[in-house]
């Protein structure tokens, strides 16, 4: 049987890849390097998937996925081959704020990982989650360390070493913001790869995240690329033609109507996940000028009066954007539920969020984009499958199992 996943070999002479996003991309364009004939399908009338643009109030912005994970220097790498290399950007220093059930928006504390925090008697951590369930998480360090089965879900280990207060306050934010998810529906190694193997060998969590942090490359945990996101799409898609992949358009594929060779780089079942809103405002607002809420916030769930889960302050974390926005500010804003009235909610939101009040008349242009994060889910082992089913949310892991693929059918 010719699997991705299993060293079984397979022969291949033609190889349809289903699904134009960064995942389809990455194995097409390695296929067709390596001179083998490619048919790249794609249901919608464009590449890129989730990594696309939008233009608002005249600037070209990121619709979906706006920064990658520098962890593993796979995207870096990616962009250099593809000649973005000196592109690639840091986000500014001002770093993100949390947004607590009650109370003011404080900053994230600074030693984290997905919000678990490596110090818990930190005062940054004390600030969010108070002195009690401080103390709480500190047992962690004197909690016996017992096996995390690859089954644990982020949320158990993480209320079983430090309490619910880390888990509600600090964790759940984070991890929703970035997975769209709460920490109980995700699998450990799925939301925070390396970090079980972290923990069983430093013997606390504490310590692992701090093990984990250490262990990471200076600077910043994620970058971008000036210009956004999706200039990563475009170039790959010029790749692919450079490549002479037969890319298809507007043509919906299903891997059991394809023969020979197929990669299943889009999900197995279209219609389960979570829908998620992003409204995008573009502002006149001098009072945002000196970032005050830095970045921008992640939104504990029940934060009273605010249904936004997170707000980015985009023209405060990228450089290259507050230069090309010319005094005014891009504010994107992400739902689970979208409001009935949606531009009127993300500036009410915003106005809480950052402390600062924003009328209508500050609203230069105003966008709502709607994605659909797919559930976790695999073709079987028939089937060669890449993307964030498998490989989970995020550019690093999707395009690091994206290559493993390409490379492994090309071995095979
Ligand atoms: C709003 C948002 C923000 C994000 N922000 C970040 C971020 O900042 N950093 C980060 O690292 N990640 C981020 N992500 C996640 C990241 O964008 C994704 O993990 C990654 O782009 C997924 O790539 P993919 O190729 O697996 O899937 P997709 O991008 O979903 O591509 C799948 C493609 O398959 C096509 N397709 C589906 N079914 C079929 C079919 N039957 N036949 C043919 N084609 C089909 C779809 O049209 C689509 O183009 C974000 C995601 C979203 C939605």
């Amino acid at each position: 049987m010719c699997s991705a996943t299993s060293s079984v070999s397979c022969t291949v002479t033609d190889v349809t890849v289903v699904g134009g996003g960064v995942a389809g991309m990455v194995v097409a364009r390695r296929l067709a390097m390596a001179g083998r004939s490619v048919t790249l399908i794609e249901a919608s009338d464009h590449l890129g998937g989730t990594v696309s643009r939008h233009t608002v109030g005249d600037i070209d912005l990121d619709a979906g996925a706006e920064s990658f994970a520098n962890r593993g220097g796979t995207v870096a790498a990616l962009a250099a081959e593809i000649g973005l290399g000196d592109e690639v950007v840091s986000p500014s220093a001002a770093g993100a704020w949390l947004q607590p059930v009650s109370g003011p928006a404080v900053p994230m504390p600074a030693t984290n990982l997905l919000g678990i925090p490596g110090t818990p008697l930190a005062a940054d951590v004390i600030a969010v989650i108070g002195q009690r369930a401080a103390i709480r998480a500190e047992l962690d360090a004197i909690i016996p360390s017992l096996w995390a089965s690859k089954s644990l879900t982020l949320g158990t280990l993480v209320r079983r070493r430090m309490g619910s207060g880390v888990l509600e306050k600090l964790v759940a934010p984070i991890v929703h913001g970035v997975h769209s998810l709460h920490p109980d529906d995700i699998q450990l190694d799925r939301a925070a790869p390396g970090l079980r193997a972290a923990f069983a060998r430093e013997g606390s969590l504490a310590a692992a995240v701090r093990f984990m942090r250490d262990a990471a490359p200076a600077g910043s945990s994620i970058a971008g690329i000036r210009g956004g996101m999706h200039r990563l799409a475009t170039e790959l898609a010029a790749d692919l033609q450079t490549y002479g992949v037969d890319v298809q358009l507007g043509r919906t594929a299903q891997p059991g109507s394809i023969g020979g060779t197929v990669v299943m780089a889009a999900p197995t079942d279209p219609t389960a996940g979570r829908r998620i809103v992003l409204a995008t405002l573009v502002v006149n607002a001098p009072e945002l000028d000196s970032a005050p809420r830095g970045t921008g916030l992640l939104v504990a769930a029940g934060a009273a009066g605010i249904s936004a889960r997170a707000l980015t302050h985009s023209t405060a974390k990228w450089e290259w954007l507050r230069e090309r926005a010319g005094g005014r500010h891009v504010l994107r804003l992400s739902y689970d539920v979208e409001p009935e009235q949606l531009q009127a909610t993300a500036l009410q939101d915003a106005s809480t969020l950052l402390g600062v009040r924003l009328g209508d008349s500050s609203v230069v242009d105003f966008a709502r984009v709607e994605w659909l994060r797919p559930a976790a889910s695999s073709a079987g082992d028939k089937i060669i499958q890449v993307g964030e089913s498998v490989a989970g949310s995020g550019l690093a892991g999707v395009i690091r199992q994206a290559e493993a693929a390409a490379a492994e059918l090309l071995a095979g």
